[in-house]
């Protein structure tokens, strides 16, 4: 559900097929990380590019031994190993609910026994350096592999994709924070079209099912050559567990009108603030609005005060 202060929100089916991303049966940009923003030690290509190429290419995030791994999506627990020989160590293995295999590597402790359906969050192990029959056969890391559509065993254990392809971006705007993007692209004329607020990246905001965001929304932008005005508004997606789309909710439009002055080198400030509760799984983007032809809006300054609960 979300609540906008001060405005009902109605649930309207509308298309979205122009600004709402293709959510296939891949789950494109929906996994999470196991272990949130941390620094990757090695990349997929990393580990494709080293002599030998690894025999299962993946993602390492550098985080402690005893850090909490957590399920990239929902789905079922279907592989374990709890020694530490060979080269993964200790193992956890999650058939997701959208088809796909992931293999959690070089643990401390697995939490879940196979069989066991888990949700995407769900705290599944403990990391660790576990390989080569030791403790610490490595640095400490979590080492993520992905396979699309069918088992390693069915489909190579060197072929497996490149899992931050298909990871949750981290929210742009950190809490308590503002971001700001240049957009330089001349509006289509009476056409809601996506603010972006980084490159090619639009959403606002996001909250997961276990987790509600409340905060303060505020949208700045600036545009050039505005003579009659533009609108904006904010709408938010209602995503099932697979994260597809399910329903959409518009907020109710600001009109921004022309600056008295309108030369092409005076600007147009407008501002859209929006208080919010985002609880389940949904998540916020903006679009704008142009009146009238040749607008083109400079920057977009997105600042927002939240907390999760
Ligand atoms: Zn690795």
């Amino acid at each position: 559900m979300l609540i906008g202060a001060g405005a009902a929100l109605g649930v309207a089916a509308i298309g979205w097929d122009l600004v709402s991303p293709s959510l296939s049966a891949t789950a494109a940009g929906t996994y999470l990380r196991p272990c949130g923003d941390v620094r990757i030690s090695s990349t997929w290509q990393g580990h494709r590019d080293r002599n030998p190429p690894s025999g299962e290419p993946g993602t390492d995030y550098a985080v402690p031994i005893g850090t909490a791994v957590r399920a990239a999506a929902d789905g079922v627990i279907v592989d374990r190993k709890d020694t530490t020989t060979t080269a993964t160590g200790r193992y956890l293995a999650l058939r997701t609910d959208d088809g796909n295999y992931i293999r959690y590597l070089h643990l401390r402790s697995s939490a879940v026994l196979p069989g066991t359906r888990v949700s995407r969050g769900q705290v599944i192990a403990e990391s660790g350096a576990s390989g080569f029959g030791s403790e610490t056969g490595y640095g400490s890391h979590v080492h993520v592999s992905l396979w699309i559509g069918g088992t390693p065993l069915q489909m190579g254990f060197t072929n497996s994709v490149d899992f931050e392809n298909y990871v949750q971006p981290e929210d742009p705007v950190p809490t308590h924070q503002s971001t700001t993007y240049a957009w330089n692209g001349v509006l289509p004329l009476a056409t809601w079209t996506p603010i972006p607020v980084s490159p090619n990246f639009y959403y606002l905001a996001e909250s997961s099912h276990i987790a509600k965001e409340t905060g303060d929304l505020v949208i700045y932008l600036h545009a050039a050559g505005v003579t009659k005005g533009f609108q904006v508004r904010v709408v938010a997606e209602t995503l099932d567990s697979s994260g597809r789309v399910v329903d959409t909710s518009v907020q109710p439009s600001l009109e921004i009108p022309a600056t008295a002055d309108t030369s092409p080198n005076t600007p147009t400030f407008g501002q859209y603030t929006l208080p919010y509760l985002l609880s389940g799984r949904l998540r916020l983007f903006a679009q704008i609005r142009a009146l009238n032809a040749g607008i083109k809006v400079q920057r977009v300054i997105v600042k927002k005060n939240y907390w999760l609960s």
